[in-house]
């Protein structure tokens, strides 16, 4: 196998957390006797400084002829007062768009060793196995007209076509295949008809998935669900905004920000990334936890490169770390021994095997 990955490091932490993933994704290749060729290049606030844009349109080129696309974050005080039209965030809309992903993918799934560390109880939590499958490139975010008129009143437009249900549903169904057969979609069907024309549509994609369970639940009682009883949910399928909304609340039943990598991928290509920013406050102190970047990177092996058991050996060399008491400062509870970001990294790829 030869595979061509550009390494988009950031700003702050993230080339500190990438430097990690990408000793991981050099330990998987040697293992699995892949042909990784992997190219670097500044995004964000690092390449404002170099070039004046956060993306050149050169690396979106490289970006759209590899394989897949690994990112640390961008952004930062420093830039937050450059013009809008140039901000680091505008880099990751770019990098989506040029790519053309469509759907967000998002793992929460707590580890043992951590469960002490969410604000919900154990037995809570213990059993959560959730991915969130998010529409990424339609929806209230992107739907025109829009607009703040003559200072009396703002406005946006919730739209969907068939199309952009289609392909996100088909997505969900696919996830949940390899899970527990069993997805639920997500809407406002009671009032929205955006929503019921989702949910119509779901419908009639679920018919082609006998093997997959598909319910349906209105968002507020989903928000609800997801911090009465986590468990009960496999895949939950959702349009863009309630899919920020709600995947960020079901990343925090494991805790930290640091642990949960994420995907955005499309029919072809695919951007590995952890869902946290670049942590300006820790940044350069060596502290940062690595393992959303190098989830991120067995998120890769499974989406794009379709390699499950080199997803699982670094799922489980994560694993291995933690019940060996590892920890980084934003995951210690003091009876672990604390680690920099580096060593953390170190003791992952020792145990990828
Ligand atoms: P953040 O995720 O960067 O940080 C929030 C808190 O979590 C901070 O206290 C930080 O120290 C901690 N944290 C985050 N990642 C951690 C890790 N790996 N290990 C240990 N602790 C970690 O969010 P923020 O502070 O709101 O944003 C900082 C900057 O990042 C802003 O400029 C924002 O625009 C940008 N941002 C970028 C992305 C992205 O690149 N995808 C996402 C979110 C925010």
């Amino acid at each position: 196998m030869k595979k061509k990955i550009v390494v988009f490091p950031g700003d702050g932490i993230g080339p500190e957390v990438v430097e990690q993933a990408k000793k991981v994704l050099a330990r998987v290749a040697e293992k699995g006797k892949i042909k990784l060729e992997m190219q670097e290049f500044p995004i964000g606030g690092a390449s404002i400084d170099i070039y004046g844009v956060p993306l050149k349109e050169e690396y979106l080129k490289e970006a759209k002829k590899a394989d897949a696309v690994l990112l640390g974050a961008v952004g930062g005080p420093k830039w937050d007062v450059v013009e809008s039209s140039i901000r680091p965030e505008k880099a990751l809309l770019a990098l989506r768009e040029g790519l053309k992903t469509y759907a967000n993918l998002r793992p929460a799934k707590p580890y043992i060793a951590l469960l002490k560390a969410s604000t919900l109880k154990p037995e809570v939590i213990e059993n959560v196995d959730i991915l969130v499958v998010r529409e990424l490139t339609g929806g209230i975010y992107f739907g025109k007209p829009r607009g703040i008129k003559e200072n009396k009143k703002g406005y946006n437009t919730l739209v969907y076509s068939r199309k952009e249900i289609e392909r996100i549903a088909k997505r969900a169904f696919e996830a949940a295949m390899l899970r527990k057969n069993h997805v639920t979609s997500v809407d406002k069907a009671n009032i929205l008809e955006t929503s019921m024309f989702w949910r119509q549509i779901v419908k009639e994609v679920a018919v082609a998935y006998p093997e997959v369970r598909l319910d349906h639940l209105y968002v507020d009682n989903c928000a609800m669900q997801i911090i009465r009883n986590p468990a009960q949910f496999d895949v939950i399928l959702t349009d863009n905004m309630f899919g920020d909304i709600l995947s960020d609340e079901a990343s925090m039943l494991t805790g930290s920000l640091g642990m949960l990598p994420s995907a955005s991928v499309g029919d072809k290509k695919g951007l590995y990334e952890p869902i946290h920013g670049s942590a300006p406050d820790i940044a350069g102190k060596g502290i940062a936890n690595p393992i959303a970047t190098i989830a991120s990177v067995a998120m890769m092996f499974r989406y794009s490169f379709n390699r499950m058991e080199f997803s699982d050996m670094i799922e489980n060399a994560i694993q291995k770390v933690l019940d060996a008491g590892f920890r980084t400062k934003d995951i210690d509870d003091g009876t672990g021994r604390l680690v920099s970001t580096q060593e953390m990294g170190e003791e992952i790829v020792k145990r990828i095997e």
